[in-house]
Formats: C-alpha cells, structure tokens, sequence
C-alpha cells in the first residue's frame, strides 16, 4: 500500500495533494493508493481525497488543530506501520520537509528528499531530486521494507478528481504530549492566491523596469485573473519583490494552467520552474528571447504598452 498525506488549509485539499496521487499512482503498486487526512473539522478535505484516492483514512481530532511536528510525524508513522505501508509521500513543503526525517526516523526508513521524478524497478524506488544549489540533477534509489518520500511541489501533475468515491475509515491515534505550542500568529493579508495552488499566475521580470513597475503591470494584471504573482530571481534580488514570489530552480516550481510571463528573458533556471505549465503566454521586446521558444502565445512589444491595454480590455 501507498500512504500519502494529504496536506489541506482552509478547508480545502492542498494542490500538493493531488500532485502526490499522482506520484503514488505511476508507482503501480498493489493495493493502490491510500490518503491520509489529519486535522480537525476535515469532513469536506476527506471528501476531497476521496474523489482521488483509492481508500481515505481520517484522523478527525481537536489534538490535530493545530500542526506540530513531532505530533504529525507520530501520526504518520503509526498509520504506515499498522497498514504495512510501503511507500510513505509526504508533500514536499515547509511543514513536510520538517516532520518527513522524523518519520524516516520512526519507521526506520530510507527518505527519498524532494523529488522530482520516482519510478518503481522491482521493488526499488528510482528518483531524481537537485542538489548543489539546484545546479545538478542527482539520480537516487533506495530499497527497503517502507520507504519515505517527499515530493517537489509543482513536479507532477495534479491527480484529476473522478466519479467513483473511495470509502473513508476514521482512524484511532495515540500521540505524544505536546510539547510546542503556538502563541500568536499575525498574517499578511494579500488577499491573493498561493503560488503553489493557482490555477494561472502571472510572473516578471526585470522587464518590468522597477518595483512600481512589478506592482502596475503584474498585479495589475493579476488581479483581474484572480491570478497569483511570480517572479524571476533577478526581480527578487533587485528588491523589487519577495523571495516567496520566485519562481525556479532556486525557487518553487509551479505547473499553473496558464503562465503569462511579462519582461522575462526565459533563463534555463527560470524555465525549469514553470515549463510544465499547460499554455505559456510570454510578453517581451526582444523577438529572439529564449521565453518564446517555450511559448504558446508570443507577443513582441513593450510591456508598457501591451499590459495596460490588456488589463484595460480585461476590465471592460
Ligand atoms: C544557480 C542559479 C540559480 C538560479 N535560479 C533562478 C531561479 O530560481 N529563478 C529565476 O528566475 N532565475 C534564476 N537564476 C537567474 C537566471 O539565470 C536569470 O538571470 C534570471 O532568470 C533572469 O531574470 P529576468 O528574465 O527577469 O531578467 P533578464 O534576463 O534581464 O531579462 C529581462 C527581459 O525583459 C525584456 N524586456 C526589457 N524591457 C522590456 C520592455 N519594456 N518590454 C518588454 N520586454 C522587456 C528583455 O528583452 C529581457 O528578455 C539562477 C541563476 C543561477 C546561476
């Protein structure tokens, strides 16, 4: 069996989620793939899984509000070795990366960090994740009774959800003491989609010519689409925006539906964060920039001309 845990915020199942069923599901393995909800009130997030997976265990508990990580990596751990799992997928992201060694550590597992590819060869998990800085692909493999594996965020396609619903089991836990609690959160509100979770994004770059330039053209973009704000690394390094914002491979990887990269040259390392995204819509002066190679839809023209004239079009 395959053990995925499906990330969830705000009620609603994490992109992430999706993106590991389909990971699990190119393993092949028997007894498909079985996702594992934890939280509190994850009613609707357990339906969501359901649609994707082949079996949902839901560990529903007010113990689970709030994550930690010693909490979550016992959780994990117990279900994987009660149902005998043989492979464990934990999304790769902030909290994943946290408790995923934890779980390694409980099962006794091999951890398979990041990956950007993993595929099934008797028994062996072959997988591909960067390293040095992302300036090398590393091949890996790892064998084992159990084995962990976090996924790159964006690496895969998003599972679609089907008709037939898979059946849902309410699952016991016996968890530590916590020992870490929160005190205080205090939230940036922007009001705008995650990066990781869009279904388009709208990314610049150094086209753009200034910070004020970013904000009118590419939120102002966005923000009709209801779109999420990228950007390349020369535009985070110049100050202009957030690290959070880069896209890349020294940033996140995203795979939106749609991806209208504005003043972006098209550098490999940019490229490797959103190439898979399903149609590219590039803006850039230059005709022979290397964004246009990837491309769906090319305009060459100043973004200072063609942006405000699209928003404009876009708000009538
Ligand atoms: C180890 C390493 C890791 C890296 N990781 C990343 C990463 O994760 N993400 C990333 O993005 N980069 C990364 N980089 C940097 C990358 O190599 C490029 O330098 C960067 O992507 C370039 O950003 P840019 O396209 O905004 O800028 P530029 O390459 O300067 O391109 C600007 C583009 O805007 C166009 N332009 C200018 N003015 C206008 C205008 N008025 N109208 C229309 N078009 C205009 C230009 O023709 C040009 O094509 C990495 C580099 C290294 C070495």
């Amino acid at each position: 069996m395959i053990l995925i845990v499906a990330e969830h915020a705000n009620g609603s199942l994490s992109k992430s989620a999706y993106e590991l069923v389909t990971a699990a599901r190119g393993l092949q393995r028997e007894g498909g793939v079985t996702a594992l909800v934890l939280g509190s009130g994850v009613v609707s997030v357990a339906g969501a899984a359901a649609l994707v997976a082949d079996q949902v265990l839901v560990a529903d508990t007010p113990e689970m509000a709030q994550y930690d990580a010693e909490i979550w990596a016992a959780a994990v751990a117990q279900i994987a070795t009660e149902g005998e799992a043989e492979v464990v997928m934990i999304a790769g992201s902030r909290s994943g990366r946290e408790y995923s060694p934890r779980v390694a550590v409980k099962l006794d597992a091999p951890l398979l960090e990041d990956v950007i590819s993993l595929k099934d060869e008797g028994g062996v998990l072959h997988a591909e994740h960067y390293t040095y800085l992302t300036r090398v692909t590393e091949r890996v493999e790892a064998q084992g009774a159990v084995i962990v594996a976090t996924v790159k965020p964006g690496a895969f396609a998003a599972a679609v959800p089907g008709s037939s619903v898979a059946e849902q089991f309410d699952v016991d836990l016996e968890l530590p003491k916590r020992r870490l609690v929160i005190t205080g959160s205090t939230k940036e509100k922007t009001g705008r989609i995650a990066l990781g979770e869009a279904d388009i994004v709208v990314a610049g770059g150094r086209g753009v010519g200034s910070a004020e330039g970013f904000t009118q053209l590419v939120e102002g973009l966005a923000d009709p689409l209801g779109a999420a704000i990228g950007a390349t690394r020369a535009v985070v390094d110049a100050g202009w925006r957030p690290y959070a914002e880069q896209v890349g491979q020294t940033g996140k990887t995203v795979q939106p539906k749609a991806y209208i990269a504005v003043g972006i040259s098209g550098a490999v390392q940019h490229l490797s964060g959103m190439n898979k995204s399903k149609c590219i819509v590039a803006i850039n002066k230059d005709a022979d920039a290397p964004i246009f190679k990837i491309a769906d839809y090319g305009i060459v023209g100043d973004v200072k001309e063609i942006v405000p004239a699209v928003i404009q079009a876009l708000r009538k």
